[in-house]
């Protein structure tokens, strides 16, 4: 195979680095076996705004935010600038004992800007942790820790949500419901409790999203009722299950989920990873709801997409669950790289950004434009949902374009339209049979009508054959 196509022409610096690649790299999320024939590897010289250019020359436009981190576009002059200096001046300390200025200033910024609900005492602690998995993991630990420094011994179970996503290590694995990645794994996780979703795609004929969300609430409050006492917290994607195929929910679910946990007195955690920093419309999705978690996790986007860094913002009162001479009630959780002086100069320079460029505003047109595009899909004929929250779009692709009949997974829809897109120069990465739109914000009109185009195709193609 290999072979047939070398002949035939140069090997570009493309292809040279695609079999280097592949001589030594165990791709994450990847059926290896699947490269490089079934799956084209893309290798990526530079990234330049919304776009990737290959070695080949080819552009990409990064349709996904590459796993939705990227927020301002690729190799932003100010995020690098800002890294840059910081690695010229400390590029890691360690921070227990330590401190540094980029770990405090940027604690101090999250703090300033955090969710806030009238009435209830503000976030007002930071925890650093360096990915989202781990982020999540200290949120948990946190909760239940908590509980256990006053002696409420019985609370050791947490509440997820069906479909939810919240990582891949296996403390987060556990409150995780996507089969693909958690079923293999299940005999090494915890035990957690699974709630019905709100998922607005699950709505019963006639339902509206409000409706459905009252009746997964109810399904919320039996599940603290019938394990009151055992439960030391609810941990949810705030409006828009993302790895669970970008299905969204009515901001209702989140007051009424809310008011459960404070009736319960149990800690809602919201894992606002990929969600947080504007991608809902909002700076943060819990904003939509007025709501304000005990533990608010965030990582993906808070560095603008540039360096991996997780950010747990918690309460005094969490806090303060901890403090004791003894080191038993400490929360001796660390990692290597905790609170990395280079992540956190990239997660400010990125807070800069949305100040001085007036990033939410702008995308509030930006989700308009997409809205327009995205309209006309809904009456495509294996299109069976059409949906948006703010920056992401989501098409639900059927067999029929309605939601009883999905298409035969062995058909991969998803991968056929992920070539199709490719091929014709946009970088979309399908969950399943789910193709979303979760462009970085400084994608311009022009792009999203080519991402418009492009997207037709795909479908068009990917389902002619399924
Ligand atoms: C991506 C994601 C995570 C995990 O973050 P990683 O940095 O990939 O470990 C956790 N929760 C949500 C909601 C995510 O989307």
């Amino acid at each position: 195979m290999q072979d047939k196509t070398h002949d035939a022409m140069i090997i570009t610096d493309a292809d040279a680095w695609r079999s280097r690649d592949l001589a030594v790299l165990w791709h994450p999320c990847t059926q290896m076996r699947e490269h490089p024939d079934t799956l084209p590897l893309l290798p990526i010289e530079r990234g330049e705004g919304a776009w990737l250019v290959g070695y080949d020359g080819r552009r990409y436009l990064d349709a996904i935010s590459s796993w939705w981190t990227n927020l301002f576009g690729h190799a932003e002059p100010r995020i690098a600038a800002a890294i840059a200096r910081q690695a010229s001046t400390l590029e890691h300390v360690i921070l227990a004992g330590c401190s540094h200025a980029p770990a405090v200033e940027l604690a101090e910024r999250l703090l300033a800007i955090a969710p806030r609900e009238a009435g209830r005492e503000p976030l007002a602690k930071v925890f650093y942790a360096d990915n989202g998995s781990a982020g999540v993991e200290v949120a948990l630990k946190m909760a239940f820790h908590w509980f256990r420094n006053r002696g409420e011994m019985q609370r050791t179970k947490f509440i997820a949500l069906e479909n939810g996503y919240h990582g891949e290590t296996i403390g987060a694995l556990a409150v995780g419901d996507i089969p693909l990645y958690r079923r293999v794994y299940a005999p090494l996780l915890a035990e957690a409790l699974f709630a019905p979703s709100p998922d607005s795609y699950l709505c019963e004929p006639g339902e509206s999203p409000a409706q459905r969300a009252s009746r997964a609430a109810a399904g919320l409050r039996e599940l603290l009722e019938r394990h009151a006492g055992e439960i030391c917290a609810l941990i949810l994607e705030p409006l828009v299950q993302c790895a669970g195929g970008m299905r969204m929910h009515d901001p209702s679910y989140l007051r009424l989920a809310r008011e459960l946990c404070d009736a319960h007195g149990v800690f809602l955690i919201a894992d606002e990873i990929a969600v947080g920093f504007g991608r809902t419309g909002t700076l943060f999705a819990s904003e939509q709801a007025g709501v304000q978690p005990d533990l608010l996790c965030l990582s993906k986007g808070l560095t603008g997409g540039s360096l991996p860094l997780a950010a747990v913002l918690t309460t005094q009162r969490i806090y303060d669950g901890f403090l004791d001479d003894s080191r038993d009630r400490a929360f001796l959780h660390s990692h290597s790289y905790t609170g990395n002086p280079l992540a956190c100069a990239a997660a400010l320079a990125a807070q800069g950004i949305f100040e001085s460029d007036g990033v939410i505003e702008r995308n509030r047109n930006t989700a308009a434009v997409m809205r327009e595009l995205a309209q006309p899909f809904a009456e495509h004929a294996h299109v069976a949902d059409v949906r948006q929250t703010g920056m992401i779009v989501a098409f639900e692709l059927t067999k029929n374009g309605d939601k009883r009949t999905p298409f035969d997974p062995a058909a991969r829809v998803g991968l056929h339209a992920y070539r199709s897109a490719v091929a014709n120069g946009v970088l979309l990465r399908p969950l399943g049979d789910i193709l979303y739109w979760m462009p970085p914000y400084c994608v311009d009109h022009a792009a999203l009508r080519q991402l418009a185009q492009v997207t037709r195709i795909a479908i068009d193609e990917a389902t002619a054959c399924a």
